[in-house]
């Protein structure tokens, strides 16, 4: 058992003495391994190899705060012994209040005891274990993550948020769907966009529209009458304070199988890539089934424009059902 492993100082110098009489060679380390990485398993697993059981002294909250501040240990002794214990090579798990091992190592006297090579050879635990004619063993360094590497990297996730979107059906959605809509004349918005637009925009959402467009592949229009479209869709948004900062248009028609007609999720892709953007942290508002399908093949939150019927398929149910767009503001609040 896991538990079993973790064990009082008195409980410890009993197994340990029981170990010693069968001849079993003690290796010991210290440490608070507040956040257990890669790093410290190696470096175990390393320890162990110089004797046959492997005791690790373990600093309890109490010894952590007194020696790196009341903001440590970020995971609690109880977890933190759990993880430990729970590696094959680790034998036995002690936890120590004081703010260093040395009077836990004159107790014990294990016959090794070892240290990462970060901490250099002129550590404190050094005399007192060569004082009782023990061993000491220092890995090489290794250069794999750290926990300070760690705690480092989620300050600075915390610092730079992630790049929020919500993509957004052109025809349907944010214009009247007019049927292989391409005159500007046609353009006509839909009820609550601009409402609904403003507000996720003051949320700090970039505003991207992802649309299939294939009437330009079917011939029925051209490129440069959609783009036309877009950019005085744009203009007219921009007039109402909304910037639209993209819009990623397909212009394949369905028989060419191209990567970006949503249900494809290619238009997204492109997105996200261009402007960083954290898809599961996103939001998707299409009025078809395909384009629920898109947004949850990259993991965004969906939202079904609809009066209708639902979609009976896992990947075109949408995570939410509206029936007018200012329904949007109870679904994104943040
Ligand atoms: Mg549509
Ligand atoms: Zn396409």
């Amino acid at each position: 058992m896991i538990a079993d492993k973790i064990v009082s100082l008195s409980r410890l110098e009993a197994l340990l003495a029981q170990d010693r009489k069968s001849g079993e060679t003690i290796v010991a380390c210290s440490g608070s391994f507040d956040l257990l990485t890669a790093k410290h398993a190696l470096l175990l697993e390393r320890f162990k190899q110089e004797g046959d059981r492997l005791v690790v002294l373990l600093n309890s909250d109490r010894s952590i705060r007194s020696y790196k501040g009341p903001r440590r240990p970020i995971v609690l002794e109880e977890e933190r012994a759990f993880l430990l214990a729970s590696l094959g090579c680790v034998d036995y798990v002690c936890l120590f209040d004081e703010i260093n091992p040395l009077a836990v190592l004159e107790k014990l006297k294990p016959n090794v005891y070892a240290n990462g090579g970060d901490w250099g050879t002129g550590f404190l635990e050094r005399d007192v274990v060569r004082g009782y004619g023990g061993r000491i063993y220092v890995a090489k360094r290794q250069t794999m993550t750290s926990t300070s590497d760690i705690v480092s990297r989620v300050q600075s996730l915390r610092d730079t948020p992630d790049v929020r979107a919500v993509f957004l059906d052109r025809d349907g959605v944010v214009i009247k769907d007019k049927r292989y809509l391409h005159r500007v004349e046609e353009v006509e918005l839909m009820p609550g966009i601009i409402s609904t637009l403003r507000r996720l925009q003051r949320l700090g959402y970039l505003l991207i529209i992802a649309t299939n467009q294939s009437g330009i592949g079917r011939k029925l229009f051209t490129r440069t009458a959609t783009d036309r479209v877009n950019s005085y869709l744009q203009t007219l948004l921009k007039k109402h304070g909304i910037i639209l900062s993209d819009i990623f248009v397909c212009p394949h028609s369905p028989d060419k199988r191209c990567n970006c007609r949503k249900p494809a999720p290619g238009l997204l892709l492109m997105a996200a890539k261009k402007y960083g953007i954290a898809l599961a942290r996103s939001y998707l508002i299409g009025d078809a089934p395909r384009d629920i399908a898109a947004g949850k093949w990259v993991n965004c939150k969906t939202i079904l424009l609809t009066s209708g019927p639902l979609p009976k398929n896992s990947l075109e149910s949408p995570h939410f059902v509206i029936k007018k767009l200012s329904e949007v503001q109870r679904i994104i609040r943040e």
